[in-house]
């Protein structure tokens, strides 16, 4: 049977509508779902962990090749349906929960353990409702993760997927060149989806950086710099972090980026990882 039909039928069978505000767009390409798989590449060794599994169709194929598959859905519907579809598979197990609830530490460091498994990947066909939220949870989290295969708005992609400094960049882009590599890995248009979203979509791959890019004394000062620099987006750098109250004065902000060396009429999509690097530190210093 076609992902088409096969996704119809199960529709059918459970009475199922998709739900918009969760961001119920099933994938019916089978081209697509095997293009996910073997772009995370899935093996035995792997604890593979799926956000919002749906029906289970990236599911279903993502158990022929992984060592474990732990599903986190929200919609007990979904989540009925696929421990039905799946009750055969003993490397199958699903988490009724919110994920931006869940402790995926936990759960990752006890199936890694538990099932003696090499490495943790998460592979998914996201709720776009909460892309970047999810990305950065998964991020900032600190998971023990090797890589990220997820399906995600086509422009959000490019964001992720883009360099500091290029035109796409955006406070995201600073923020996952800090913690991983990116790539955009499959074009996916919206006829590959039922029922099919407004936006095309792309497959991004995050590949984790063994430790992050540059070295910060805080953390979270430097998220908050880059989130406060991105706020404003037609003003000057010099102007968000003034506004985003990042210094006590101006004459302080413009101080501060003449000590670094920074441009005072540059705007933030301009700066390097590293020079957020400096400001934070400096901001962190004072
Ligand atoms: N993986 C399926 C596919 O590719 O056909 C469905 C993908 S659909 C775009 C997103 C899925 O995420 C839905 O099943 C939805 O119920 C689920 N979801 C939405 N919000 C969620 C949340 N906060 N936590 C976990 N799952 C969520």
């Amino acid at each position: 049977m076609d992902l088409i039909r096969e996704t119809k039928f199960i529709m059918n069978k459970y009475n199922i509508t998709a739900s918009k505000s969760l961001g119920q767009n099933f994938l019916v390409d089978s081209e697509v779902v095997y293009g996910i798989v073997d772009s995370a590449e899935v093996s035995k060794d792997d604890l593979i962990i799926e956000i919002g599994p749906g029906l289970g169709t990236l599911t279903s194929v993502l158990l022929e090749k992984a060592g474990k598959v732990v599903c986190i859905e929200l919609d007990k519907r979904m989540v009925n349906i696929i421990s039905d579809r799946f009750s055969l598979y003993s490397n199958f197990e699903v988490i009724n929960e919110d994920v931006l609830k869940v402790s995926l530490n936990s759960i990752i460091e006890k199936n890694l353990k538990e099932n003696n498994l090499k490495q943790a990947k998460v592979v998914a066909n996201l709720p776009y409702y909460i892309t970047t939220p999810i990305i950065m949870k998964l991020l900032e989290d600190r998971l023990n993760l090797s890589s990220i295969t997820v399906m995600v708005q086509k422009e959000v992609a490019e964001r992720l997927a883009e360099k500091p400094g290029g035109k796409e960049s955006g406070a995201i882009t600073y923020s996952i060149n800090y913690f991983a590599d990116s790539e955009i890995v499959i074009n996916v248009p919206n006829t590959s989806f039922i029922p099919a979203p407004e936006v095309n979509s792309a497959v991004i791959k995050l590949t984790l950086l063994k430790k992050p890019r540059v070295t910060v004394i805080d953390e979270p000062t430097l998220f908050k710099v880059i989130k406060i620099a991105f706020m404003q987006k037609r003003k000057t750098l010099a102007n968000s972090l003034y506004n985003g109250k990042i210094l006590e004065d101006k004459e302080k902000v413009e101080e501060m980026l003449e000590k670094l060396n920074i441009d005072l009429k540059i705007r933030a999509e301009k700066l390097t990882l590293e020079q957020f690097a400096q400001i934070a530190d400096y901001v962190k210093n004072t």
